[in-house]
C-alpha cells in the first residue's frame, strides 16, 4: 500500500468533527484502496496525509473500530478488519433513519441504556483480566484528559467498547455499537462545552470497579446512573449551543 493513496481532505470540508475521516476511510475500503488486513500508516503520518488533527483522526478511527471496520491492536497499529473477522452490522441505515429524525435522542438514549445495562451485567460475570486492565487504562486516560474534551470522548468510547467486548455477546455488542456510535457522533459536536468531565470519569471508574468486583447488580446500576447523567449533559450542551452559538 502506497501512502499516496491517501488524499488530503479539502480545507473547506475539514470540519471540527471526525465525520470526514470516517467517510474518506470508508470510501477507500469500499474502492479497494484499503484491503482487509492492511495496516494504516502511523497516526502522525496519517493525520498529516489527511490534513486533520490527531485527536480528530483518533476519533474517526475509534468510530470505525466501534462498527467493526477497523481494529486497533495494541503495540501493532490499526488494521482494516479481515473479511473473516467478527461480524458487524453496518450502522448506515440507522444513521440515515436518525438523520430523518425518526428516532428522538430520548429513544436512542433509552435503547442504549437498556443494552448497556445488560452488557455491564454480563461483563461483570465474564470479563477477562486483560479486558479489565483495558477498562482501567481507559479510565486513567479519561482522568488525564479532563481538559481535552475531544480526547476524553475517545477514551469514553473505547471504555464502552471494551465493556461490550467483555460481555461476550456479539449481538448485544453490535447493537450497542450502532446506537452508541450515533450518539458519540452527536456528542462530538458539543463536547467542548462539557462541564462535568470529572464526574463522568468517576462514574466510569465506578462501573469498572463493579465489573472488577464481579458485582453484576452494581455494574448495571452504575451504568444506568452514568447514562442518565450523560443524557442530561448532552441535553445541557445542546441547550448551551443554541443560546451561545460559537463563532
Ligand atoms: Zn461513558
Amino acid at each position: 500500500m502506497s501512502e499516496s493513496i491517501f488524499k488530503t481532505i479539502d480545507a473547506e470540508r475539514r470540519g471540527t468533527t471526525f465525520e470526514e475521516v470516517v467517510s474518506q476511510l470508508r470510501e477507500m475500503i469500499h474502492n479497494g484502496d484499503l484491503r482487509p488486513g492492511d495496516r494504516l500508516p502511523p497516526e502522525r503520518d496519517l493525520a498529516k496525509l489527511l490534513g486533520v488533527s490527531r485527536p480528530t483522526l483518533r476519533a474517526g478511527i475509534s468510530s470505525l473500530a466501534a462498527v467493526g471496520v477497523l481494529q486497533p491492536r495494541r503495540g501493532a497499529g490499526t488494521f482494516v478488519v479481515e473479511a473473516e473477522g467478527p461480524p458487524s452490522l453496518d450502522s448506515s441505515p440507522l444513521r440515515l433513519m436518525a438523520s430523518l429524525q425518526r428516532f428522538t435522542p430520548a429513544e436512542m438514549f433509552e435503547a442504549r441504556r437498556s443494552l448497556e445495562m445488560a452488557i455491564a451485567g454480563l461483563a461483570a460475570e465474564r470479563a477477562t483480566g486483560e479486558q479489565m486492565a483495558e477498562m482501567s487504562e481507559e479510565v486513567t486516560g479519561m482522568f488525564a484528559s479532563l481538559d481535552e474534551p475531544e480526547q476524553f470522548l475517545v477514551h469514553d468510547m473505547r471504555f464502552h467498547q471494551t465493556v461490550a467486548a467483555a460481555s461476550g455477546n456479539r449481538i448485544l455488542t453490535a447493537l450497542m455499537n450502532m446506537v452508541a456510535t450515533i450518539l458519540f457522533e452527536v456528542r462530538s459536536k458539543t463536547v467542548r462545552r462539557a462541564r462535568d468531565l470529572k464526574e463522568s470519569a468517576e462514574m466510569h471508574r465506578k462501573i469498572y470497579r463493579a465489573i472488577r468486583d464481579r458485582n453484576s447488580e452494581a455494574a448495571r446500576d452504575a451504568m444506568r446512573d452514568h447514562l442518565m447523567l450523560a443524557q442530561k449533559a448532552q441535553e445541557q450542551e445542546e441547550a448551551d449551543a443554541i443560546h451561545q452559538p460559537s463563532s
